[in-house]
């Protein structure tokens, strides 16, 4: 397989699908431009070599149609800034060619957002699923598809995917695309690198002990997680809202808590297919509750068997903080997806921090700690612990569909798996 350090650039054009999808407030002013952060290195080391680039991005949803609240436009100015490069525009993603063909060894071309054709996402538009009609619409939809990827390919030399945040789509620009090149002219950016050798850490190359720290609000989003997880943990650690439908399932009483009442068959599942598999299953013993879903609600830690009426879990007991913490301590690979609380209510944040602490110290005592998917990020975060964890994942659907082990269309378009 190609990679950007083994490829010279100098004087080639290299098409580069980046995540460019930030936040805009009401002015089109960037509010985060961590997205734009993350794909610098790969940029850089295009301009550095010699060679040009032509950028490529999708911004909110526009579902194929024109829309000027999303176009890119509104980040040249914060792009050329970054890159030190006056960037260029495209105002039309698919006709390019001779803005494209003009550009020179260090220049820098932006295409406008390419989901302003429907071709991107390669899904017919305007007919509902259920016309029989429809499925002759996708498969003319799939034919434009290609043209488009094609159409994108002709303006360079070589492409690279450096947009994690979208490689779970088979779109034009994240995996289509690759078609039109050969082996030697494709790669991964270096932010889809890292992205793809942290997940390899904890699906791959794992080593043991491996703690698992699944949170959040249901167990139905994260089943196939923690499914394809069980053949590979050596402890498992439940919490969040997801756990009492395991201790209602038990028979514990649980108040007013959240809860899945048709998953109560599927948490038994998974206790009986841990004790099968010799996974230590870790779940919380008390809990902080309250007698409103609100930060100032009146709280008591109570088992967490048996929350009183009127009562809500929303945060774990110091009990079960510790619990978490010895099944961390001491791991060496250490995955983290979901808070153990309403960590967005700042008195019920204590349980997520002490997996965040614990988390922290494994790491500095040489473990290898991801952390993935929306809301552990924001905690992390939030705690101001970013730089103690080993690698935090830019991509939240992307990383949890590569943990539940599917392959993703845009890595396998590059590295043919
Ligand atoms: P998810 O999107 O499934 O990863 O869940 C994240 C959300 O779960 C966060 O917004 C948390 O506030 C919420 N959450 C965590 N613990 C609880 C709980 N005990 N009760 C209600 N919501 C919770």
């Amino acid at each position: 397989m190609q990679t950007i350090d083994n490829y010279n650039f100098a004087g080639k054009k290299a098409i580069v699908r980046v995540d460019f999808n930030v936040p805009l407030n009401e002015e089109g002013k960037i509010t985060d431009d961590t997205r734009i952060r993350g794909a610098l290195p790969t940029l850089k080391k295009v301009l550095a070599d010699g060679g040009a680039l032509i950028i490529m991005s999708h911004m909110g949803k526009p579902k194929g149609k024109v829309n000027a609240k999303f176009s890119l436009s509104q980040i040249v100015e914060a792009v050329s800034e970054k890159l030190g490069v006056t960037v260029q525009f495209a105002p039309d993603c698919a006709k390019a060619a001779d803005a494209a063909a003009a550009l020179q060894p260090g220049e820098v071309l932006l295409l406008e957002n390419l989901r302003f054709y429907p071709e991107e996402e390669g899904k017919p538009v305007g007919i509902d699923k259920e016309d029989p009609a429809y499925a002759d619409a996708k498969k003319a939809m799939k034919e434009s598809q290609k043209e488009f990827a094609k159409t994108l390919a002709s303006y360079a030399d070589c492409y690279i995917n450096d947009a994690f945040g979208t490689a779970h789509r088979r779109h034009a620009s994240t995996a289509v695309i690759a078609d039109y090149f050969n082996e030697d002219s494709k790669m991964l950016g270096y932010l889809m690198e890292k992205e793809v050798q942290a997940v390899d850490n904890i699906l791959k190359d794992i080593k043991r002990p491996f703690t698992a720290i699944m949170g959040g609000s249901k167990v139905s989003t994260k089943i196939g997680i923690i499914e394809n997880l069980m053949d590979k943990v050596d402890n498992l650690i439940l919490c969040g809202g997801m756990t009492y439908t395991f201790a209602k399932a038990q028979g514990g009483q649980i108040g007013n808590s959240i809860v899945e009442d048709d998953k109560l068959e599927l948490a038994l599942n998974i206790m009986e297919q841990a004790k099968a598999k010799g996974v230590n299953l870790v779940l919380g013993v008390d809990c902080v509750a309250a007698d409103d879903f609100s930060n100032d609600a009146n709280t008591q830690v109570v088992s967490a068997m048996a929350i009183p009426e009127g009562w809500e879990g929303l945060d774990a007991g110091p009990e079960t903080q510790k619990l978490f913490a010895a099944a961390i301590e001491g791991a060496k690979t250490i995955l983290w997806n979901g808070p153990a609380g309403v960590f967005e209510f700042d008195n019920f944040t204590a349980g997520s921090r002490a997996i965040a602490e614990a988390i922290g110290k494994a790491t500095a005592e040489g473990a290898f700690s991801l952390i993935g998917g929306g809301d552990s990020v924001a905690c992390i975060n939030k705690f101001g612990m970013a730089d103690q964890v080993s690698y935090i994942s830019t991509g939240g659907g992307a990383l949890l569909e590569a943990i539940e082990g599917k392959v993703l269309p845009g890595v396998a378009a590059i590295k043919g798996e």
